[in-house]
């Protein structure tokens, strides 16, 4: 039996007791997990709820060899067989049910193929755990095929299904689940969890990863290798200068600072896009090579080729395709929420960006809730440069 606490960051907040295999942080939490499986009273469906980037499906796939591994029952010793397979997705008794179609949602016939294998015997383990990630995707047909089985599944079936959103949630299903809120992750475990994921990548960034991911790891790891990340810094510090002066400053034209930054930002995006498909074909290829099934081959391929070829006359548009530009505008408004939240809290907001400290508290809050429409104003429109220009003039507004 491995000792407790095989814990390689060997750093003391880490290895408090128990632990489930690759779970980092959220101590409490699994605690209480672990002590309900001992006493054989775990809630046969989990709701783990807590911001993007925290570790849900992380602390499911350590609940999963808690409940699965023979080696270690009712924790996982994350060094069998079941839990190698249990950690790296690929477990015949571990089903994972998520989006499949364009529309983000569950299919129905996805959730009744899952339905129907959940009602017969695990293949190889004592039991069956079911991931439903996220939660929210489950609309009301595919929820409907469910609802009688996550009420009263068969012995040793356990569903785990995590949201960053409760009200997303279908009423019939929450009312059916044991909802755990999980916490932000301390900057320790954030740093822990960075150097584990990204030994390459140097401290300086990891650090700026932590400082900026407020407690997710999985932001503070995307944030970290995000090669775009000094250019669209830049542009938050041009976009608040602009915004402060208001039309004048927002529509000074494609060649002013502003408007030069975003166009890095969305240049250095398309480059990080590329090497990523790139990389991602390579993977595929060393994948069919070994013939090996690995189970994430949900992402679209639209090329940036297609884009870049002179479709379009209007002016810039030809490097710069819709997807990327959303992509800035969606990491610029959440940096500058960043900022924002440092200065609420009378800390340094981000290295080289303007201070915020001549804004009352009052209209940084307004502030905020301008930032948190950005995301739905850009899915909801084409043009993401009017929704950019509209955005910078409601947060350059001056207090009533
Ligand atoms: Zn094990």
């Amino acid at each position: 039996m491995p000792p407790e606490g095989t814990d390689d960051t060997a750093h003391s907040a880490l290895s408090e007791s128990p632990r489930f295999p690759g779970v980092l942080g959220h101590t409490t939490v699994q605690g209480h997990l672990a002590r309900a499986i001992a006493r054989g009273q775990l809630h046969h469906a989990l709701i783990l709820m807590g911001p993007r980037g925290i570790g849900k499906e992380t602390l499911a796939r350590g609940l999963a060899c808690a409940l699965l591994c023979r080696a270690r029952p009712g924790l996982g010793c994350g060094e069998c067989s079941i839990c190698r397979r249990v950690l790296a997705r690929n477990h015949p008794d571990l089903t994972y049910l998520e989006p499949s179609g364009a529309g983000g949602s569950i299919a129905v016939a996805d959730a009744r193929a899952c339905q129907i294998r959940q009602a017969s015997a695990p293949y190889e383990a004592d039991a069956h755990v079911i991931v439903i990630d996220p939660a929210d995707a489950l609309g009301g047909a595919s929820g409907n095929a469910l609802l009688k089985s996550i009420e009263e599944p068969r012995p040793g079936v356990h569903w785990i299904l995590l949201t960053t959103n409760l009200h997303g949630v279908l009423p019939t299903i929450l009312s059916r689940a044991l909802p755990i809120r999980l916490g932000r992750l301390d900057d320790a475990v954030v740093r822990a969890i960075l150097g584990r994921a990204l030994p390459d990548v140097g401290e300086d960034r990891r650090e700026m990863g932590t400082l900026l991911a407020e407690g997710s790891a999985g932001l503070a790891i995307e944030l970290a290798r995000d090669e775009a990340l000094e250019r669209c810094i830049a542009l938050l510090a041009q976009a608040i200068g602009a915004a402060r002066r208001g039309p004048a400053g927002v529509f000074a034209g494609d060649r002013s600072p502003l408007w030069t930054a975003w166009r890095e930002a969305v240049a250095a995006a398309v480059a990080v896009k590329e090497r990523a498909e790139a990389e991602e074909k390579a993977a595929a290829a060393a994948a069919n090579a070994g013939a090996i099934k690995v189970s994430s081959a949900k992402r679209k391929n639209t090329t940036s080729k297609a884009a870049s070829k002179k479709k379009s006359k209007k002016s810039g548009s030809s490097k710069e395709p819709p997807a990327q530009q959303r992509w800035v505008a969606s990491r610029l408004g959440e940096l500058w929420t960043l900022h924002l939240r440092q200065h609420l809290r009378n800390k340094p907001g981000l290295p080289g960006v303007p201070e915020l400290a001549d804004r009352p508290a009052k209209q940084l809050v307004a502030d905020l809730a301008v930032l948190r429409r950005l995301d739905a104003r850009i899915r909801g429109n084409a043009n993401v440069r009017l929704i950019v220009e509209q955005t910078l003039l409601d947060l350059g507004a001056r207090p009533a």
